[in-house]
């Protein structure tokens, strides 16, 4: 059980208190920490009034979106989709949650070097620079007026193994840990309510199974668990083209190893009557 107070203000610092209570032992024990939050985690979609006290700038990292976007499309939305099931506006994993959806949405990729904006049509050499020209042109149409920022989820949802931002693997941090599972389970309970029927429930499941489990510093668990359809369905592919192969490497084998046996016995048979022809006359 974790109680939070805060946030706490020291100066620039921003600092909650966390309370840890752990149920299990015989004797209460509680631990308090101070967990310093400067990730971009909680980062939610603020925006920054100018000097002018109008124009806004958004701050919520496109790349760490997008790798959200990416885990959620392919270790999430294929299971949503087998079960038919339907995101609530409420749940922030839903598609018009992600204030950058629609941005993305209007990327045309046209060749390796040539990128479109769906907008205007105007061609850019590099993802790069369409994300810039999006940022410079297009941030009126980005919809900031709730917190919306996908990123912000990228703690609960492992976007590190997308991505390669952080060096693989620092050091695990309890703290760290238990406030990203915590988002995760909330993200669970908020999509998929369990009292909203069975598919519900299974996906409820499946969420904990898949992103919350990982969350822990003692090992063990390892993130999308489950497995991503996509791969599954392309492992399928080449483990039937493979069989395939194989299939027909036995019977080219079976055919050529037959004909040679049928030759062989032919040969036996002329050197046989071969060697009987010689009658006395
Ligand atoms: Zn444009």
């Amino acid at each position: 059980m974790a109680y939070r107070f805060g946030p706490i203000l020291l100066g620039q610092m921003h600092f909650r208190l966390q309370i840890w209570a752990r149920p299990n032992s015989n004797i209460h024990s509680y631990s308090v920490a101070l967990a310093f939050l400067a990730q971009e985690e909680h980062a939610a979609s603020r925006l920054h009034k100018n000097n002018d006290g109008n124009a806004d700038e958004v701050h919520c990292s496109r790349e760490r979106s997008r790798a959200a976007w990416k885990i959620i499309e392919e270790y999430l939305m294929p299971f949503v989709e087998q079960e038919k099931y339907q995101l609530s506006q409420q749940c922030r994993l839903h598609p018009d949650n992600d204030i950058y959806r629609d941005q993305e949405q209007h990327k045309i990729h046209v060749d390796i070097n040539e990128w479109r904006c769906g907008y205007c049509k105007k061609s850019f050499r590099s993802e790069k620079y369409l994300d810039q020209h999006f940022d410079n042109r297009h941030s009126n149409l980005l919809n900031i007026s709730h917190s919306k920022c996908l990123a912000d989820l990228c703690g609960a949802l492992h976007c590190d193994l997308v991505t390669d931002f952080k060096a693989k693997k620092n050091k695990c941090n309890p703290s760290a840990s238990a406030r990203n599972k915590h988002l995760c389970e909330g993200l669970a309970d908020k999509c998929f309510p369990i009292n909203q029927g069975p598919s519900a429930n299974r996906l409820h499941e499946l969420f904990l199974r898949q992103f919350c489990d990982a969350h822990t510093c003692s090992g063990g668990h390892k993130p999308f668990s489950r497995g991503s359809k996509k791969h599954t369905s392309i492992f399928y592919l080449v483990i039937s083209i493979l069989t395939s192969l194989l299939v027909a490497i036995f019977y080219i084998v079976v055919y050529v190893y037959r004909r040679g046996m049928r030759k062989d016995s032919q040969g036996f048979k002329r050197i046989s009557r071969r060697g009987q022809k010689p009658k006395p006359s």
